[in-house]
């Protein structure tokens, strides 16, 4: 989507095209996330887009850096474009996701992180009125501010949040007819092999049975003769 197509609440915002890694820093050896290169590529993207706030969420299901890094290599630092505390990124993902469950603290915490007016931590600044092609637009103060837009606008919009019936993973949001339940085939087969364990499985005795006798069939075959 162009930026003249619609959106005017936007994520301006930086990504490092070498990624990001974490690094322990100070006498505490604190752990940071930091981009690896200083050559950040500029990214612009409209409200509910790319739902970015699913990403998020959704990153908490690889374990520890993995998951952090996944989402960061693709939409950058929560609140800084330099240097994020591992802590802060997991306490913002965190409210995330009690926000989508619909946790209303965790959503005003959420709301209430972002970089502040001066940068500092904690607090989110105002959106930031510019021109982008001759057209007015709001651009975020931080990543985590525009996810918690983002969670904001899709319950505005009346839009649930789903999530798989298997797995647990947040769905991408539907406008229009029925909503998904699952991520895809894979899961949609293991709901239904859950639900209906008992059945499977007594059918599965019933065909092993069947095998059993069609074998010993088979053998008393196999030692007969056939003469010519
Ligand atoms: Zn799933």
């Amino acid at each position: 989507m162009s930026a003249d197509v619609g959106g005017r609440i936007r994520l301006i915002w930086t990504v490092d095209p070498d990624g990001y890694e974490i690094v322990k820093r100070g006498p505490g050896q604190v752990e940071y996330i930091v981009p690896l290169s200083s050559k950040p590529r500029f990214i612009d993207v409209a409200l509910l887009e790319h739902e970015i706030f699913i990403d998020l969420a959704n990153s908490a299901r690889l374990p520890g850096a993995e998951g952090i890094l996944e989402f960061v290599n693709k939409w950058g630092l929560l609140t800084n474009h330099q240097l994020e505390l591992v802590r802060d990124f997991l306490d913002a993902r965190q409210d995330l996701r009690l926000a989508m469950q619909g946790d209303t603290n965790a959503t005003n915490r959420l709301v209430a992180r972002g970089r502040g007016p001066s940068g500092r931590r904690g607090g989110a600044g105002p959106l930031h009125m510019g021109f982008l092609k001759k057209r007015l637009i709001f651009a975020a103060d931080s990543l985590v501010q525009f996810c918690a837009l983002e969670l904001i606008q899709a319950n505005e919009g009346g839009i649930d949040v789903m999530r798989c019936g298997a797995c647990g993973n947040f769905l991408p949001l539907h406008r229009k007819g029925r909503p998904k339940r699952y991520c895809g085939n894979v899961c949609r087969s293991a709901a239904f092999r859950a639900a209906h364990r008992d059945d499977i499985n007594r059918v599965r005795r019933q065909k092993r049975k069947r095998q059993k006798t069609t074998t010993s069939l088979h053998g008393v075959t196999k030692v007969r003769r056939v003469s010519a």
